[in-house]
């Protein structure tokens, strides 16, 4: 039975246009999906991890086979230019299938070791890696599939079974990710692709699942950590972020410039670790904005699908106005604006690439995430008063520094409160199979990708017993 209440769309948001229809699946569903992973676990879990990690790299080959066809998807549902699909999601995924295919044998191995404890000397120890069991993954749809199969895959090679919702905005784009994975041999009922919005969210937190993977914004993160206390299980956030970057005054500004402009504009502006606070040292502060202004005039805005475009659309027209409305209390407070070209197309749900100078601390662009092409810039004293108000902000996801002087920088990174900082460079740290993705404060709770991303899949069980035989 499903809810035909609440309909689950694919929308191309270059046009607005309505191209495929799913319905919300039922508490009742979820339920009884849930029960078939967990019995199909079972097999799962105790295949050789080598059986397993064989699965992804078939599942590695078929990505790379199937590039153009997912970065079409991507395009047509969540409106990115196909050099950005294929860039920051494919390669991303291509990279992720094979690191954890190549790290999880060894991460599982569990050798024995001798106690170090003094009066424990006889004993030795085993620490073993288990999968959690049924794993729930709730993903967003701005990065749609590598957000999912970033943490869909270390968890399955670890053994779990894993239930995708996607986003209600990107349905089309999940199940693509599961025809891929089934093609590549992972079984249906180990893998399975929940249609749904929020409240089928909501029924998977609440439902017999081991752990909740959870990707999207502050308010919906706090709902589920909520329903997983209630159920005393573990979840992980990757939430929303207001990332600060820090230009100081030796920086080489025309990079920082484009470098800034990238992070913040690539992907219609809706990264969540996107430069979205921008502290410029007083020497850099007027080549750095002229540099920013030459920038954006040459940026091309259109559908995602014509090879010119740079910026794509927003997801959805309420986006869109929601971002305006932080533009708009931005200047209200003083601030002044410039914007790149726009587009004249009627359809779709477009805003031009725009620079807020001068926005007041206590606006909402400043208080609030701001998710789309808006890229507030401020003028600091000194490089005290950048990190101090970098740091004053609620969400601590990434943070970048631009410096000639990168050691200094390496140092000032160490004082922000952010999961990560990247140098001379932005947003590359969630593509990065190695890095650790997540936040502080009210960016999130755990880590995903690199050896995280393993680990926080397994739970450890320690098995102690003599070293010599006493009787
Ligand atoms: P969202 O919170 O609206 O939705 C995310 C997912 O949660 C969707 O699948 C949605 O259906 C589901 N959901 C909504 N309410 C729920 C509930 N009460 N219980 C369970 N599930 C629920 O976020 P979004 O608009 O899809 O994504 C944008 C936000 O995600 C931004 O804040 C962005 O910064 C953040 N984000 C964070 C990261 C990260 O890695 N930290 C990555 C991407 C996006």
């Amino acid at each position: 039975m499903t809810d035909t209440s609440r309909p689950v769309e694919s929308r191309d948001p270059a046009t607005g246009t309505v191209w495929r229809q799913f319905t919300a699946a039922t508490p009742a569903d979820v339920d009884a999906a849930v029960a078939r992973a967990r019995s199909a676990q079972q097999g799962w879990a105790v295949a050789p991890v080598a059986v397993r990690a064989e699965r992804l790299r078939r599942f590695h080959d078929i990505l790379f086979r199937r590039r153009n066809d997912v970065a079409a998807m991507l395009t047509r549902e969540n409106g990115k230019p196909s050099v950005e699909a294929i860039s920051t999601e494919v390669t991303v995924v291509l990279d992720f299938a094979k690191y954890y295919a190549d790290r999880a044998p060894r991460f599982l191995r569990a050798s024995w070791f001798n106690a170090a404890s003094l009066a424990m000397k006889r004993k030795r120890i085993r620490v073993l890696h288990e999968p959690m069991g049924v794993i729930g993954v709730i993903s967003p749809w701005n990065y749609p599939f590598m957000l999912s199969a970033a943490i869909v895959l270390p968890a399955l090679v670890t053994g779990n079974a894993v239930l995708l919702k996607p986003s209600e905005m990107t349905p089309s784009t999940g199940l693509l990710l599961g025809e891929l994975l089934h093609e590549a041999g992972i079984p249906s009922d180990l893998f399975q692709v929940i249609q749904g919005d929020g409240a089928t969210g909501a029924a998977l937190c609440g439902t017999d699942v081991d752990k909740v993977f959870f990707t999207g914004s502050e308010a919906a993160g706090r709902a589920v950590a909520l329903k997983c206390a209630a159920r005393l299980i573990p979840c992980s956030l990757e939430l929303g972020g207001s990332d600060a970057a820090i230009v100081l005054a030796d920086a080489d500004v025309r990079h920082a410039a484009s470098g800034i402009a990238f992070g913040r504009f690539s992907n219609g502006g809706q990264t969540c670790v996107a430069p979205k606070r921008v502290f410029v040292e007083g020497a850099a502060y007027e080549p750095f904005v002229a540099a920013l202004r030459t920038t954006i005039g040459a940026l091309r805005m259109g559908p995602g699908d014509d090879p010119d475009t740079d910026v794509g659309p927003m997801i959805r027209e309420h986006a869109a106005a929601a971002l305006v409305a932080q533009r708009d209390d931005a200047l209200s407070y003083g601030a002044t604006m410039f914007s790149g070209a726009g587009t004249d197309r009627e359809a779709g749900w477009f805003v031009a690439p725009t620079v807020l100078l001068g926005v007041d601390d206590e606006s909402r662009a400043f208080t609030e995430e701001t998710f789309g092409p808006l890229l507030p810039v401020v003028r600091v004293a000194d490089v005290e008063e950048a990190i101090t108000r970098a740091n004053a902000s609620e969400f601590g996801l990434a943070a970048s520094i631009w410096s000639r002087d990168t050691a200094r920088a390496a140092r000032l990174a160490e004082r922000l409160a952010a999961g990560s900082v990247t140098i001379n460079d932005v947003i590359v740290t969630a593509g990065m199979a190695d890095v650790p993705h997540g936040g502080v404060k009210n960016s999130g709770v755990g880590r995903t990708h690199g050896m995280a991303g393993l680990e926080e899949c397994v739970r450890t069980k320690a098995i102690v017993a003599d070293r010599f035989a006493s009787w």
